[in-house]
């Protein structure tokens, strides 16, 4: 996800957020759900698997209540005698375990069943629940008196409207069927198989059922509904021969009808940014991908098939291309392939900002990607968090706090750097085999280690641990000489003791005397001082010598 464009930006709780130029990175937090839990290593309920949520809602004409029905085909892997459902306050009235009722118990935030007795591995569990979501489920009349409702789940919010296990590292496909005022819109993860007139309601409206099928697997925190007078507008099917359905990727805008003249707007990039990212890693992994102006609290949230951008960004015209490229991204990188634990989230939002620029890299050229890469870097070098915390941050327990510098830009930025070291093909050759086998499941660091390391043929463990597990970016200061004798540049490279040493190739780039530029890759070691001979052969004392011309060490170079 991003965070809303905001030069200034209150939340709830009073906290402020402090200016950005770039709004790639400030979640904002309201008070309360993304609790301390779950960020460790361990399984979050061990010998359970939610293979498919079937998920019914009944919407209100007015007010906050909601009616569900949940059934959930699951497989379980261990003898476990106690299913343990996240489901934050709302009122259960019934719990059936393979269609017979049984007694469960309910604390404000769990459901527990007895599954002790049944047989075999598999079973369906049915919850009837209902009540006013306190989050999760956003709902809002607007001040023209339309009702709204948009899902917005990151990062454990789902358990507030959806009973299920809310975790990433276990995926499951969706159906959703809604029933609604026919007014709303019905917008959905998957592909749209059904829309059936019904009676009219209690309030006297027509109602329409909506179904939406998801038939790949996803976390709890991707699943939404959209609900809400919002009109379509079609963007094509530009992105065909690039879709793992039917070879195309049907795209398409939500909105308010007010804001219908704003299209195709920024979406005119969309299907380019699908068949960029298609061509780059594997065929879009959904069924269609819907654009929808909602009330997420986030810039975008890039929900499975279907991504919500923040209403604001709409309101103001203002909906950045790249917010579509970081939000598509997603689709492959944290969606298709999701981080089994929230302490690996730069697999999804390191991939994302990484990806994002990628988009500019194509589309605008190299020097643009170079000051985009720049931009960041400087934005790395001032975070607090980047000083003082690893990218893979496992003793971090607010799961808020990890959407920061460290798993946003340094974790784009060592994709950069992996890329550097080991050159375009084996980078995404490795990038693409990392995706396609861990496509639909879950993966951790290590995953993408030794996908990268089969693809260049050279250990990267020391690569990985450098960047992603300990604080910091290398402080570089540089001096060199000409060596009359050997007729080359020596340089000395000395790193501050900070961070401590880093290992990294650097170019080098040599102006000579007579002005033309020539350019060397030297490895520099991970130690306090290195003096370093540029295999390069000068007639004469160069003119200047340009440490990391190319923006590709994460670091501050000074030359001394
Ligand atoms: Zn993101």
């Amino acid at each position: 996800m991003t965070s809303i464009d905001a030069r200034r930006f209150r939340d709830r709780t009073g906290f402020v957020v402090r200016t950005i130029a770039m709004a790639v990175l400030w979640c904002l937090s309201t008070a309360g759900n993304a609790t301390a839990q779950n960020v460790g290593p361990h399984p979050y309920r061990p010998g359970i698997d939610v293979l498919d949520y079937d998920i019914t809602l009944d919407l209100p004409d007015r007010g906050n209540t909601i009616d569900g029905r949940a059934v959930l085909s699951i497989r379980r892997s261990a003898q476990v005698d106690t299913l343990v459902l996240d489901l934050v306050s709302l009122r259960v009235d019934s719990v059936l375990v393979n269609s017979q009722a049984v007694t469960f118990t309910r604390t404000d935030s769990l459901i527990r069943i007895p599954i002790g007795r049944i047989v075999g591995d598999s079973f369906s569990v049915a919850v009837r629940y209902r009540g006013d979501p306190k989050d999760g489920f956003i709902i809002r009349t607007d001040s023209t008196g339309r009702w709204t409702g948009f899902g917005d789940n990151w990062p454990n919010r789902a358990r507030n409207w959806i009973p299920g296990i809310d975790h990433p590292s276990d995926k499951a496909t969706v159906t959703w069927t809604v029933r609604a005022p026919s007014e709303r819109t019905i917008v959905a993860n998957g592909e749209l198989t059904e829309v059936t007139p019904m009676p009219s309601g209690a309030g006297g409206s027509a109602r329409t059922l909506t179904r939406w099928r998801e038939s790949r697997p996803i976390p709890l925190y991707l699943m939404v509904i959209a609900a809400a007078p919002l009109v379509y507008y079609d963007l094509g099917r530009a992105g065909c021969g690039v879709g793992e359905f039917d070879g195309c990727v049907r795209q398409s805008v939500y909105v308010y009808p007010e804001l219908r003249d704003y299209l195709p707007g920024p979406f005119a990039n969309a299907p380019g940014i699908v068949r960029l990212f298609s061509e780059l890693v594997a065929p879009f992994p959904y069924e269609k991908l819907a654009h929808l102006q909602s009330s997420t609290r986030y810039g975008g949230m890039e929900n499975a098939g279907a991504i919500f951008y923040s209403d604001g960004a709409f309101r103001r015209r203002a909906l950045r291309p790249g917010l579509i490229a970081h939000e598509t991204a997603h689709q492959w990188f944290g969606d298709a392939v999701t981080e089994r634990e929230w302490s690996h989230v730069w697999l999804s939002e390191g991939f994302a900002t990484y990806f994002e620029k990628l988009w500019v890299e194509r589309f605008a050229g190299d020097s643009a990607f170079k000051a985009e890469m720049r931009g960041i870097r400087e934005q790395i070098i001032k975070a607090p968090e980047v000083a003082s915390r690893p990218v893979i941050d496992t003793a971090q327990t607010d799961l808020m706090k990890l959407l920061n510098t460290n798993s946003y830009q340094k974790g784009g930025w060592t994709l950069h750097m992996l890329r550097a070291l080991v050159g375009d093909s084996a980078f995404f050759r490795g990038l693409r085999s990392y995706y396609l086998a861990n496509r639909h499941s879950t993966a951790l660091t290590d995953d993408l280690r030794r996908a990268v390391e089969a693809s260049s043929g050279r250990p990267l463990g020391w690569f990985f641990d450098q960047w992603l597990r300990r604080p910091g970016y290398a402080d570089v200061t540089t001096s060199w000489r000409f060596d009359a004798s050997q007729r080359r540049v020596v340089a000395t490279i000395t790193q501050g003791a900070r961070f401590g040493a880093y290992r990294f190739p650097v170019t080098v780039a040599v102006t000579d005397a007579s002005g033309r530029e020539r350019r060397a890759t030297i490895d520099v070691p991970a130690s306090a001082t290195a003096t370093l001979v540029l295999p390069l052969d000068l007639d004469a004392a160069p003119r200047t010598v340009v440490f990391d011309p190319d923006v590709r060490v994460l670091g501050t170079f000074t030359a001394r």
